[in-house]
C-alpha cells in the first residue's frame, strides 16, 4: 500500500514516491512574527504536524523544515506603533510562536532557520538570478523579472497576461513589468538593514523560503506545505525564484491546507474576525481542539464553531471513559470464566478492521476525518463488548482488552491526540506482601497481587464475610490504594491527592 497525496501542481491525487526511499524532506512556511497566532494559522501547522507524524508512523525518516520570518513590513509597522525595535517585536513573537506550537502538541521542526540569519545566502541567490537575467536592480531595490520565467503561473494555474490586466497589480514605474516582485528592498531610515551589493537593505519575503528550503533540504525536496492562501503569489514566486536560479525542479509535491472560516469568511488578522490559539486553549483542552480540527479534511474549509468544539469535547470524554473502563475491566474479574467466544471474536475482528481502515483513510491524502471515524467505530464495538459482558469479563479477556485499549491510544497518538486517562497504574511493590498475608498470594508481581486481593475480597463478600472483605480494603489502603465498586466490577485506584 502506498500513500497518495493531493498535489496542487497537478490538481490530482498522486502516489507519493519520495526522492530517497524511506525518507521525506518537507518544508512548511512558518509565521511572520509580529503578533500571536490565531487558530486559523494553528490549523495549518496542525495539519502538517499530523502529516509528519503519519509518515513517521509509517516508517519514514522525516526532515521537517520551517522558517521564521523575523524581518518584514508587518514587524516594522508593529515596532513603530509600539515605539520599540523591530528585533524586539520579532524576538517576542518568535518565542510566543514556539510556545504556542508546544501548547498544541506540535512537534518541533528538525530545523527552524531565521530569515535574519540567512541574509548572505539570500544575497547569493539574488546575485545568481541577476547573472542569469532573471532579476534586475533599480536604485538599491532588486526585482524578479516574471517574464524571464515562462512557466510563471504553473502552480496557481494563472496566466501571466490575465494577471497583468488584473486590478490588484500595483503600479510602480521602476519595475520593468507590473508583476515583477521585490527580492531586495532598500532600507528606509530606522528600518533593519544589511549590507549588499545594491546598498543597505533587507530581503523580500519570498526569497527566504527559496533559500532556506534549498539550504536545509536540497532540490527537489519532497513536500512543500502551507495554507491555500499562500499558493499565489508566495509559492508561485518561491517556485519561480528557485527554478530560475537553479534550473532544477523545486518541489515534488505541493500540499495546501484549507482555511479556517468565521461565518464563511477567512479568519484573518486584517479582517479582525480572529481568535487567538491561546484563548481557545484556555477553554478547550488540546486533544479537543485537535479532534475538532481533524474531523474535517485538511484541504476543506473549516468553519469555526463552539458547538463543534463542544461536540469534540463530548467525543473525547467518551474515548477517555472507554479507555479507563477497558483498563479497569482488565484488572477486575479474575473469578469470571470470561466473555463468550463469539463476543470476543467480534471485538477482535473490529480491532483488525479499525487498524486497516485507519491506514486506508490516512493513505488517501491524510483523510483524518475518515481515520477518526474508524477509531470511533471501534470504540463503539468495545463499548458494546463491555456492556454485553459486564459481569463476565474475565482473565481470558485480558489480552483482548489490553489490545483494544492500546489500539485506541496508538491510533489517536498518530494524530497527536493524547489520551491522558490512559496512564497505566503501577502498583506499589509493598502490595505483594499484603496479598501474601491476606490472599495467600505466592508471587512477586504487584499487579497480580492486586488481582489476587480483589479476588479474595470478592470471595469474602460472596460469603458475607465482611471482616475479611474489609481487611483487604484496609490492606490496600495501607499502600495508598482505594477499592471502588463499579458496573464493571471492583477496581483499584490511587487515593486522590490534592
Ligand atoms: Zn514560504
Amino acid at each position: 500500500m502506498s500513500i497518495r497525496v493531493h498535489n496542487t501542481m497537478t490538481r490530482t491525487k498522486e502516489e507519493f514516491v519520495p526522492r530517497e526511499a524511506g525518507k521525506v524532506a518537507m518544508y512548511v512556511c512558518g509565521p511572520t512574527v509580529y503578533n500571536h497566532i490565531h487558530i486559523g494559522n494553528a490549523r495549518t501547522f496542525l495539519t502538517f504536524d499530523v502529516i509528519r507524524r503519519y509518515f513517521i508512523w509509517r516508517g519514514f525518516d522525516v526532515t521537517f523544515v520551517q522558517n521564521i520570518t523575523d524581518v518584514d513590513d508587518k514587524i516594522i509597522k508593529r515596532a513603530a506603533e509600539e515605539g520599540i525595535a523591530p528585533a524586539d517585536v520579532a524576538d517576542t513573537y518568535t518565542f510566543a510562536f514556539r510556545a504556542a506550537m508546544e501548547s498544541l502538541g506540535i512537534e518541533r521542526p528538525t530545523a527552524q532557520p531565521l530569515a535574519t540569519q540567512t541574509i548572505p545566502q539570500m544575497i547569493d541567490m539574488i546575485e545568481r538570478l541577476i547573472a542569469g537575467g532573471h532579476a534586475y536592480a533599480v536604485d538599491g531595490d532588486v526585482y524578479f523579472s516574471v517574464r524571464s520565467f515562462p512557466a510563471y503561473g504553473k502552480l496557481s494555474g494563472r496566466d501571466i497576461d490575465d494577471l497583468e490586466s488584473g486590478a490588484r497589480v500595483e503600479v510602480d514605474d521602476r519595475k520593468q513589468d507590473p508583476l515583477d516582485f521585490a527580492l531586495w528592498k532598500t532600507a528606509k531610515p530606522g528600518e533593519p538593514h544589511w549590507p549588499s551589493p545594491w546598498g543597505e537593505g533587507r530581503p523580500g519575503w519570498h526569497i527566504e523560503c527559496s533559500v532556506m528550503s534549498e539550504g536545509e533540504l536540497g532540490l527537489p525536496f519532497d513536500i512543500h506545505g502551507g495554507a491555500s492562501d499562500l499558493i499565489f503569489p508566495h509559492h508561485e514566486n518561491e517556485l519561480a525564484q528557485s527554478e530560475a536560479a537553479t534550473g532544477t525542479q523545486f518541489v515534488r509535491y505541493w500540499l495546501h491546507g484549507g482555511l479556517l472560516q468565521v461565518n464563511a469568511e477567512k479568519m484573518s488578522k486584517s479582517l479582525g474576525n480572529f481568535m487567538l490559539l491561546k484563548d481557545v486553549l484556555a477553554v478547550y483542552a488540546v486533544p479537543v481542539v485537535r479532534l475538532f480540527m481533524l474531523q474535517t479534511h485538511y484541504r476543506s474549509p473549516l468553519e469555526f464553531s463552539t458547538d463543534r468544539l463542544d461536540e469534540a469535547r463530548t467525543a473525547f470524554e467518551r474515548i477517555e471513559n472507554l479507555v479507563r473502563n477497558l483498563e479497569w475491566a482488565k484488572s477486575a474479574k479474575a473469578m469470571s470464566s470470561g466473555a463468550p467466544s463469539a463476543s470476543r471474536e467480534l471485538l477482535a475482528s473490529a480491532r483488525d478492521a479499525a487498524r486497516e481502515k485507519f491506514v486506508a483513510e490516512m493513505d488517501d491524502d491524510f483523510n483524518t476525518a475518515g481515520a477518526l471515524g474508524a477509531i470511533f467505530e471501534f470504540a463503539r464495538a468495545a463499548n458494546t463488548f463491555l456492556a454485553d459482558n459486564q459481569s463476565d469479563v474475565g482473565v481470558a479477556d485480558i489480552e483482548l482488552l489490553v489490545h483494544a485499549k492500546e489500539l485506541i491510544i496508538e491510533l489517536l497518538a498518530v494524530l497527536g491526540v493524547v489520551v491522558t486517562g490512559a496512564v497505566d497504574i503501577e502498583f506499589p511493590p509493598d502490595v505483594v506482601g499484603i496479598a501474601n498475608q491476606l490472599a495467600g498470594y505466592a508471587g512477586t508481581d504487584p499487579e497480580e497481587a492486586v488481582r489476587a486481593l480483589l479476588a479474595a475480597r470478592a470471595a469474602a463478600r460472596a460469603e458475607r464475610n465482611w471482616t475479611a472483605a474489609d481487611a483487604v480494603r484496609d490492606g490496600l489502603a495501607m499502600v495508598g490504594l482505594v477499592v471502588e465498586d463499579t458496573a464493571q466490577g471492583a477496581r483499584v485506584t490511587y487515593r486522590a491527592v490534592n
